[in-house]
């Protein structure tokens, strides 16, 4: 069974392995590791081998691991956010990746004491039991949210779809850097939108193949803890 740093340098060789086919640098990548699933303790462990954004999609797995967490952390907020929870976590976070509708974007202007880094998550597939705006009304959301200027549009999310289609999965990964290019080339003070997060364990080489610059790995990275080794 393989250990964290034998999952790291496994997941780093592929990283830079899809880096060196498509000609890109591994500086553009930050490898965001999804604890959601395991202990404080595993997660430390996951800083402790530098590296140091910390995923998690639920406001209390994120309270628990910052309280028991004493080293440095830079936290992603990765799960669907209740409005009413927007008070309890928003100003505990570095990146919100997953907006995903205009009252959430109201409710964190009215709730942030600082500007939020947040990527618009985009429902590139359709998939009915997937949230995120559809490409065809993300320009018009994105220019209705420059007026609540405490969110601060850095980039794109998508989930892939559920299939193990590699050919599927890239042409989502694509359409969504597409429209990131779209975005990003309109220069909007709100909306730099130069980030693209996209990839899990399953399917962070396409995703960086395609342009992510936040790929999102649990599993693959963390273990489970039921495998008993770190
Ligand atoms: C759980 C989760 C991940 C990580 O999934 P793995 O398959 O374990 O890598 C990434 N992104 C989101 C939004 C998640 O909920």
């Amino acid at each position: 069974m393989a250990d964290l740093q034998q999952r790291i340098q496994k997941i780093e060789q592929d990283i830079q392995a899809a880096c060196d086919r498509t000609g890109r640098n591994r500086s553009e990548i930050t490898v965001v590791a999804v604890t959601k699933e395991v202990s404080a303790v595993r997660a430390s462990a996951v800083l402790d081998a530098q590296i140091h954004h910390l995923g998690e999609n639920r406001p209390e797995g994120l309270f628990g691991k910052q309280e028991m967490i004493k080293s440095e952390a830079i936290w992603h907020f990765i799960g669907n956010v209740q409005s009413r929870k927007v008070k309890e976590i928003i100003n505990r976070i570095d990146y919100l990746h997953s907006v995903d509708r205009m009252s959430l974007v109201k409710e964190i202007h009215k709730r942030a004491d600082h500007t939020v880094d947040c990527f618009i998550q985009v429902n590139v597939s359709g998939e009915a039991s997937k949230s995120g705006i559809a490409p065809i009304e993300l320009d018009s959301f994105i220019e209705e949210a420059a007026v609540y200027n405490k969110v601060r549009i850095i980039g794109l999310m998508t989930m892939a779809p559920f299939t193990h289609e590699a050919d599927e999965i890239r042409i989502v990964f694509r359409s969504l850097r597409e429209l990131r290019d779209g975005i990003s080339a309109k220069s909007m003070p709100h909306a730099p939108c130069t980030e693209l997060s996209m990839g899990m364990s399953n399917d962070f080489i396409i995703a960086i193949e395609e342009g992510a610059t936040h790929v999102r790995i649990g599993t693959a990275l963390v273990g489970a803890e039921s495998e008993g080794d770190i």
